[in-house]
């Protein structure tokens, strides 16, 4: 079965590539729907409303032109400018661990495409994301935008800073990689509230989930993974 979805996908490529007729939006629907039973529940995402989410936000319109066949592919893609759109499963199970409710505000660092900040603004009130290459923010938002999603604030800068003018944030996501955690986003973290984030290097990163309790941070690694590295702003190179 798993080997006819992969002919399915390489024969989509293959399509794509030759100037094909391009894929359906309801071929991407259940493409969709196949990523979420395959890749997120078959390895134990369980939060409905994560999973609802998942199943909802059109991948393929986060995805260049040339890579939109394969946009529900079990990987990361690039999107430009070397960055990549996270891998499906790594955006549901980072979003799971982040247990938010409607109310919530959040913040992510590295917008990137956008996908994930669509993701976070089906779950939750207010999204702020940060990304430090213009382009991309800008392609961001103007996709978010045309995908109606009004409660997404896109800044270009260095997300290391946080956003002090839109703290505390009741969760922080972040999805590039820094060599420690960024203690502003330590401060602008609520009391109570939870930070996803990858630490490391190049080559080996762990993901780890902080929560704050009474001013305590307490951290547990959950998962060893690859992200793009934490750019910082010209003037703050070391
Ligand atoms: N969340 C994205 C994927 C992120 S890839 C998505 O859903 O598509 C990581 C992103 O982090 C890249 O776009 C990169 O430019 C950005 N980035 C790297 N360092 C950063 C920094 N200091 N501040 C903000 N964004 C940063």
């Amino acid at each position: 079965m798993r080997r006819v979805a992969q002919f399915l996908v390489l024969a989509a490529i293959a399509a794509a590539g030759c100037g094909q007729k391009p894929t359906a939006a309801s071929d991407f629907a259940a493409q969709r729907q196949r990523m979420v039973t395959e890749q997120l529940k078959a390895r134990g995402i369980s939060d409905e409303r994560v999973l609802n989410a998942m199943n909802k936000v059109p991948r393929e319109e986060f995805v260049p032109p040339d890579s939109r066949a394969g946009s529900y592919e079990d990987g990361p893609l690039p999107i430009g400018y070397g960055q990549t759109i996270s891998q499906p499963y790594i955006v549901a199970f980072m979003t799971e661990q982040l247990r938010l409710k409607p109310s919530d505000r959040v913040l992510e660092i590295g917008t990137g495409s956008g996908y994930q900040a669509a993701i976070l603004a089906e779950l939750m009130s207010q999204v702020y994301s940060i990304e430090i290459v213009e382009p991309l923010a800008k392609n961001a938002e103007a996709t978010l935008q045309r995908l109606g999603y009004e409660n997404v604030h896109v800044k270009i800068g260095d997300g290391y800073k946080g956003w002090p003018e839109a703290a505390p944030f009741d969760a922080i996501i972040v999805t590039c990689a820094p060599d420690r955690v960024p203690q502003p986003l330590v401060d602008q973290l609520k009391d109570g509230g939870r930070m996803v984030i990858p630490v490391g290097d190049r080559i080996a990163q762990e993901l780890y989930l902080l929560e704050k309790k009474n001013g305590q941070l307490k951290q547990s690694a959950t998962l060893p993974v690859r992200f793009v590295p934490m750019a910082r702003e010209a003037s703050e190179h070391k």
